[in-house]
This record gives C-alpha cells, structure tokens and sequence, in this order.
C-alpha cells in the first residue's frame, strides 16, 4: 500500500461539483486509519463500502477511468452513512463529507435518487407541503394508529415506529423560566422535525438557556435547514433553504443561533462552505455560520445550572453529527452532569452511527438495520431507562429500534432531562 498520495493529472469531469472538490482527494495517503471507523466497512467487510475504498472509486471518475453512471460507484456511494467518523480517524485531514456530497450531487446528474428519496426531498423544500406531513404525523400519533402500525412488517412498520418514538418519553415541565439574560441572545433554529414532532423539545431548549441566562429571541421566516438536501447531492435546493435561513437569521443581529439537531447544526456551520461560490452570499453565509452554537455549547458554556433531583438512570449515545462533523463531545455529558441523582452510564460504541443518517434508514434499510442491531445491544446491556442523545434522526432511529425489540428504554434528548430536573428546582 503507497503511503504517499498522486495528485489527479487531467480531470475527466472538471464542472461537476466532484471535479471542483478533487483537490481534496490528494490528501488521501491511503493509510486505513479510518478503516476500523467505519460503520459500512465493520458491517460488510468490503474495501469498497470503505471510506478509502470510496475515496478510490472517486478518483476513479475524475479520473475518467470510471464513468459518471457506473452502477458499482452509486451503490457503495450510496451506502455510505456520511457519519464522517473517517473524518475523525484520519490523521491526514481528507474532507470526506464535502467530498461525499460533491460526489452525490456529480452523480445524481446522470443516475437520479430513488423515487422514495425525491418525494421526501420535494416534500422537505416545500414549507405547506411539509407542514402538512408533519401535521398528518402528529394525528397518526395521537390517534395511537402509530403503535398499531408499527408491528406491521418492513419499512411501514419500522417507519411507524419511528413516529410513535417522537411521543414525549418525560413529563412535560410546568416551572417558569427566569434568567437575567446576561450571557447573551440566542436564536433558535426551531428545525422542521423538531418543530413538527419534537415541539416540547424546542420549548425546553428554549427554557432551559433561559436558566442559564441567555435571551431568547424569535426567528420570523426561517425555514428547513437544507441537510437532507445537502447529503443527497441536491445541492440547488440546499443552497436554496441556506439562502432564506441567512436572510432570516440576519435579521436578529448577533445573537447566538443556537440548533437542538445535531444534523441541523453541522448543516448550518457549513452554510458557509455550501454558498462559498455565490458572490452575492457568500460572506454573508459565512457570518450566520460563525455564530451557530450546538444547545449543549451554550449550556455547558453557562456551566449548566444544576438542576433539582431527578433519579434517573442514563446512557448517553453521540451523534455523529455532533461527535464528528461538530467535534462536540464533552458538553452533552456537561448538560446531564447537571442533574443530581443521575447515573450515567457509558455505552460501548457511543461513537459509531446508529444508522440513522438522513433519509438512509429509508432508502437502503438493511444496512441501516445492520448498524442499528450492535447498538441495540449495547444499549441493552447498560440497563439505562434513557437514551440520551440530541439529533431528532438519532431519537427516531433509536427509539424504533427500542420499540420494535419491546425495551422499555427511551431515546431523549439531553436538554429534555436537563429541563425536568429544573421542573422539580422550582416544584421541590
Ligand atoms: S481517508 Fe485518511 S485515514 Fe482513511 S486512508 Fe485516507 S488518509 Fe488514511
Ligand atoms: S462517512 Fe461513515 S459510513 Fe461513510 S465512509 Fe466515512 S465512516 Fe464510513
């Protein structure tokens, strides 16, 4: 194996998102650091479903030695997590998320997503539309038809179960959040899943930084943030929502913007690679960017503020999104600190993906469900009531899974437990 990297001669593709990025590939020194990160590779054992193996196949096309539209390229393109915990490993600094979605967005050209990836692409870029299958999620959940669903076989089912594991795992908080707003504003992306299924979250989120005395300030005309786009190579549509969150998110001056969804976040950090090209937006993009803040940075900024008792017996999983993409790791676990009488309890594997990523769990189900199953397991055998872990696809993912196998655990996400200990300092 060469230890040394070959920048790309002549490139076969040269105005295509893959070809404007391929600079990135030359950072590659083949290695196989990331090897042992990699969730697609541990699951199915093949140098191609590898994040070098991936990096080979994408030289291959700007190299023109593989076309654009090589079935083989898409499928182990396609079966990639965009964990980015390669990213993490590689001591080399390849970018592999950017390099993943320019190749996603080269690829689409020639061979379009899956019809199921489209509908819920269109969906997500049209606010009524969207606002619609949230609202029709919501009554499924409320009419309970979601728990009956969810025992159906297949991806109706495991879709079902996902949606009946956005109902509220912890009581709702009734306290009256009072802070002296001396840390600072602070916007919040309410975020479309969150805000449709996850409501109370947004609410926490909200009272929570309140405690901890940041002001809260409202976000008129802010829309889906563009990662589902993003990470499937729609590129035009993610530049799109991009560009309506930077108009509205400049309207509230220099607040923080702080995000609850890990995916969202490191969406919106990246706000400023994804318009670089557009003179128009570009500086702008990279000025939102700048001040987005994870919920848990915020906190763990402000200490947090212990919270009054609450005896509960946690796991805490990381999102990849957070772990990796963000390089957020000590500041959840500084969230559930703040809570008296919580046991956390690690969990072997806390840094691989849970499967979820995006629409994937979707879209190529039997590895999601593959990468799903050691989780589980290890979940299992911590003996945690909660799950603990912020990116509303992670609680999804995890939440099925836990209710398809009958465990009375519940995926949560940190903030929520953060803000029943503060319902029980005002109550106790
Ligand atoms: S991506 Fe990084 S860790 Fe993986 S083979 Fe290339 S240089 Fe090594
Ligand atoms: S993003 Fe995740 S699944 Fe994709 S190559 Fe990297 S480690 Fe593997």
């Amino acid at each position: 194996m060469t230890t040394r990297s070959l920048s790309i001669p002549q490139c076969a593709i040269p105005d295509t998102p893959l070809g404007r990025a391929s600079a990135g590939l030359d950072a590659c020194v083949h290695c196989g650091f990331c090897l042992q990160a990699c969730p697609t590779y541990l699951t199915l054992e093949d140098e191609n479903d590898s994040p070098r193996g991936r990096l080979v196949l994408m030289r291959a096309v700007v190299e023109g030695t593989l076309p654009v539209d090589d079935p083989d390229v898409r499928t182990h393109i396609d079966r990639c997590l965009g964990c980015r915990a390669c990213e993490t490993a590689c001591p080399s600094g390849v970018p592999y998320g950017q390099l993943l979605e320019a190749t996603r967005a080269t690829l689409t050209t020639s061979q379009p997503n899956a019809p199921i990836a489209r509908l819920i692409l269109f969906v997500f870029a049209h606010d009524v539309l969207l606002r619609l299958a949230l609202l029709g999620g919501r009554i499924t959940r409320a009419l309970r038809l979601s728990r009956l669903l969810a025992r159906l076989p297949g991806r109706l089912g495991f879709a079902m179960a996902m949606l009946e594991s956005t109902r509220r795992a912890i009581g709702t908080a009734s306290y009256r959040a009072a802070g002296d707003g001396a840390r600072g504003e602070a916007a919040l992306l309410t975020g479309c899943v969150m805000e449709g299924l996850f409501t109370e979250t947004n609410r926490a989120t909200e009272r929570t930084l309140t405690m901890n005395g940041y002001r809260m300030h409202p976000v008129e005309g802010q829309r889906c943030c563009g990662a589902l786009h993003a990470h499937a190579g729609d590129l035009h549509r993610a530049r799109a929502l991009a560009r309506v969150n930077v108009a509205a998110f400049e309207r509230t001056g220099n607040a923080y913007i702080v995000v609850n969804a890990a995916g969202c976040g490191a969406m919106m950090k990246e706000y400023a690679h994804l318009l670089a090209d557009d003179p128009a937006w570009a500086a702008r993009a990279a000025r939102v960017s700048d001040r987005v803040r994870d919920v848990s940075e915020l906190l763990a900024a402000a200490g947090p503020r212990p919270g009054g008792p609450l005896p509960l017996t946690v796991t805490y999983d990381a999102p990849c999104h957070l772990l990796h993409a963000q390089r957020i790791a000590m500041p959840p676990l500084a969230v559930l600190d703040a809570v008296p009488g919580l046991t956390l309890v690690p969990l072997p594997g806390s840094e691989h993906c849970c499967g979820s990523a995006g629409i994937y769990n979707l879209v190529e189900p039997d590895v999601s469900d593959a990468v799903l199953e050691p989780k589980l397991a290890n979940i299992a055998g911590t003996g945690a009531a909660f799950v603990a872990t912020g990116n509303p696809g992670c609680l999804m993912q995890i939440g099925a899974g836990l209710h398809q196998c009958a465990s009375r655990a519940r995926a949560i996400h940190p903030v929520d437990i953060l803000d029943a200990s503060y319902d029980r300092l005002d109550t106790g």
